[in-house]
Order: C-alpha cells, then sequence, then structure tokens
C-alpha cells in the first residue's frame, strides 16, 4: 500500500542534498542552503500534479487540517459535519480549532452519505468535510451541491487519497481546500508530514502564516523583519522530510498504476463470490486502488472473514472493532476526554455524544473489511494473495 515500500535511491539522493548543506530549516538561512529548497520545491510539485494554485506543506495531516479549518475561519460555535467513519485526526482537528465535530452516517462510499448531510445542517453549520478514505472518494457531486445550495465550505479530508481522482480532478483540489496526509503508511510518504492544497489565495496565505508561528513571509532573507497579521504555530515541515517527499512525489504515477494493476487481479478474484459486495466508487477510473473494500452479508460473517483473513496471513480492517476508525469504539470522544478544558458550548454539544448512536452506521461498517493493496508483491505474489484472499473469505460465508 504505502509509498514506503518503494524506497530507495531517489530518496537516499535528495536526503543526501540537505546534509550537505546542513540546513534544515525551510525558512531563511539563505546563503549557507546552497540554492537547496526542498520544501519549496515540493509545493511547487504537489501544485503541478494535483493542478492546484496553491500547495502548503505542514508537519502532519493533522496539522494541515488544523491549519485549514484556521484560514476558512472555523472556530468555537461552528459546526463541521464530518463522517462517523474516519482516522481519529480529523475530528482532533475540528476539536483544535474549538468547533463542533457534527459526526453523521455513512453510506455504501464508506464516507459522508449525502442525504444524512443535509439532515444535520443547522444555522450553526458552517463546512462539510467528507473523509476519502481507503483510497477513494465521497458523493462529490451530490456534495458539492448540498454546499452550494447552503453556502457552506467544503474541506476535504483527502488524508487516505493522495492521487485519486473524481471526474479527473484532483480528491483535495474539488472544495475550498483539502489536505494530504505524507505519514509512514499513506500512498506517498514523507515520513511525517502533509499539506493543504487551494485555489483560494487568502486561505493559502493564511495557511502559509499559520503553520509557522503568524510569520508573513514578507521580510525577505531576514526573519526577524516578518510581520505577524495574526496568531500561528510550529507547523512546519522540515527539509529533510520535504526531500523524501519529493523523490515520492515523482514515483506517484508508478505507484498508482502498481496498485490499480494489483487491485484489478485481487477483486476480479473476489468477485468470484456471489455474497460479496463492493464499495460504491462515485468515479471509479478515479480509485487510487490502496484498498478493497467489501461488504459481506452480515456483521458475524465479517468478523469470521477478516479471522480466516488473519489466520491465512493476510492483512484485514474490520473497521467496526478498531478504535482509530470508527465512531463506536472513540470513547476518548463518546466521553469528552480532554486534559484541558473545553469551550462550554463545546463541552455542551459533545455531551450528546455519549448515547448517540449510529444504527445506519453501524450497518454498513459491520459488514465492511478493506484488504491493503501493496506495492511490493511480485506478479506471483498478486496472484496467491488474490486466491488465499478468495479462500478465506469464502470459508466464512
Ligand atoms: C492519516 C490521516 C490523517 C492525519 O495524518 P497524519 O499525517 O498522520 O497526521 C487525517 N485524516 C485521515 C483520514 C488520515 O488517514
Amino acid at each position: 500500500m504505502p509509498g514506503f515500500e518503494l524506497f530507495g535511491a531517489e530518496e537516499r539522493k535528495e536526503v543526501n542534498d540537505v546534509l550537505e548543506t546542513g540546513i534544515y530549516m525551510r525558512y531563511g538561512f539563505d546563503g549557507p542552503r546552497k540554492g537547496i529548497w526542498k520544501a519549496k520545491e515540493l509545493e511547487q510539485a504537489l501544485c503541478e500534479r494535483f493542478n492546484v494554485e496553491y500547495a502548503q506543506l505542514t508537519s502532519s495531516g493533522t496539522t494541515a487540517l488544523t491549519t485549514a479549518m484556521a484560514a476558512l475561519g472555523l472556530g468555537a460555535g461552528d459546526e463541521v459535519i464530518m463522517p462517523t467513519f474516519t482516522f481519529v485526526a480529523s475530528f482532533e482537528a475540528v476539536l483544535s480549532v474549538g468547533a463542533t465535530p457534527v459526526l453523521v452516517d455513512v453510506d455504501d462510499t464508506m464516507t459522508l452519505d449525502p442525504a444524512a448531510v443535509r439532515a444535520a445542517i443547522t444555522p450553526r453549520t458552517k463546512c462539510v468535510m467528507p473523509v476519502h478514505m481507503c483510497g477513494s472518494m465521497a458523493d462529490m457531486d451530490a456534495l458539492m451541491e448540498i454546499c452550494k445550495a447552503h453556502n457552506l465550505i467544503l474541506l476535504e479530508d483527502a488524508c487516505q487519497s493522495t492521487g485519486a481522482t473524481h471526474k479527473g480532478r484532483a480528491l483535495g483540489s474539488i472544495g475550498h481546500a483539502g489536505t494530504f496526509s505524507f505519514d509512514f503508511v499513506k500512498t506517498i510518504t514523507c515520513a511525517e508530514g502533509g499539506a493543504i492544497i487551494t485555489n483560494d489565495k487568502d486561505v493559502y496565505t493564511k495557511c502559509d502564516a499559520y503553520s509557522d508561528h503568524g510569520h508573513d513571509h514578507l521580510g525577505g532573507a531576514d526573519r526577524g523583519a516578518d510581520g505577524h497579521p495574526h496568531l500561528g504555530y510550529n507547523f512546519r515541515i522540515s527539509e529533510l522530510h520535504a526531500a523524501v517527499g519529493l523523490a515520492q512525489i515523482r514515483k506517484l504515477d508508478r505507484f498508482l498504476a502498481i496498485l490499480r494493476n494489483n487491485h484489478e487481479i485481487v477483486k476480479a478474484a473476489l468477485a468470484t463470490l456471489p455474497q460479496v459486495e463492493f464499495r460504491r466508487i462515485p468515479d471509479p477510473s478515479g480509485d487510487s486502488c490502496t484498498h478493497l473494500s467489501f461488504f459481506l452479508p452480515d456483521l458475524e460473517t465479517a468478523r469470521n472473514a477478516a479471522k480466516a483473513m488473519k489466520a491465512a496471513g493476510l492483512p484485514a480492517f474490520h473497521w467496526f472493532d478498531n478504535n482509530w476508525h470508527y465512531f463506536r469504539k472513540w470513547n476518548h470522544l463518546q466521553e469528552g476526554a480532554t486534559l484541558t478544558r473545553f469551550p462550554e458550548q463545546l463541552a455542551k454539544d459533545l455531551a450528546a455524544y455519549q448515547t448517540k448512536q449510529f444504527p445506519a452506521s453501524d450497518a454498513i461498517i459491520g459488514r465492511c473489511i478493506s484488504f491493503p493493496i501493496s506495492l511490493a508483491w511480485t506478479d506471483a505474489e498478486v496472484r496467491e494473495r488474490a486466491e488465499k484472499l478468495t479462500a478465506a473469505v469464502k470459508s466464512a460465508l
């Protein structure tokens, strides 16, 4: 699945460029850095590859989300509609700006159900945040229409879907802003890193400053001469991390071709089982194919299939029983467990989660299994995995 599986001379070369100058900071040190600006170069590469005007690197996908939310003006009292199925980082980011995460059901796309989004809109709703999970996409046509009709911000969490597209447009580039993660297990990696992409100059300018203590970066070579139009934090990426990402983004198309090829072979094998239904993909040609996600007839069958897959030495994500990705086991969110204190309104809003149930999401996620697709398999290994997967799932039916 992830870029770290194909890591080698290209990454070493880029990192070495930085090691040779000894300048690990992305800003300043204009003389000693000898023309090496890896973070700037990677931002340029992101703009070109994803056809957007602006890209801002950050230290992680989580800080990219926080930065994007701040730049989009989300804060205390605002409601952000997001899915019950995502990585914990999505709601962490909402909470970090003091806004309220409004969780709504997912459908068979494994992300926001447009009808559930419509039903959740209140006068406090400011933003809809689809999360393009497991390499594929939300129903972007429906979500764009809702956001337009209600004048809402559309922020795409594309952290798991770098390189995927919807009707030819890169995921992350469709809404007002989008975020990527380049953490160690993502499609392309910086080891740790993230990015915000946008076509909105104002949003970009705010991201640029917010992720570096509010520096406006207008002081030239002298950081001390920068102004501080607003608060910010240190969410910077280092030159070393950006260097790794630069080597990786050049390989993205190769990664996608391998993933799509392997995915097709595995899917064709599993499709021989009539009880297996596949995830609905609004634009199948845009799937980045990092996972093959499928539904089994019921929760028990899915649990047994995941067990059989693991017994056969295969990876299996049965999200229903996982405490990083699905509401059911987010006890710390349900309990509003924080080390400090939430703003009053937010604490009140979060209290509702103590008793909240999502039966429609349970019915989807309970039956769902995702099988990660590897970049490193040989042709023979892909076929072997496809056969083993099919046999394991069949044994549970
Ligand atoms: C990985 C991930 C993030 C956060 O990225 P990090 O770089 O690990 O901070 C956010 N959202 C989703 C959906 C993710 O999978």
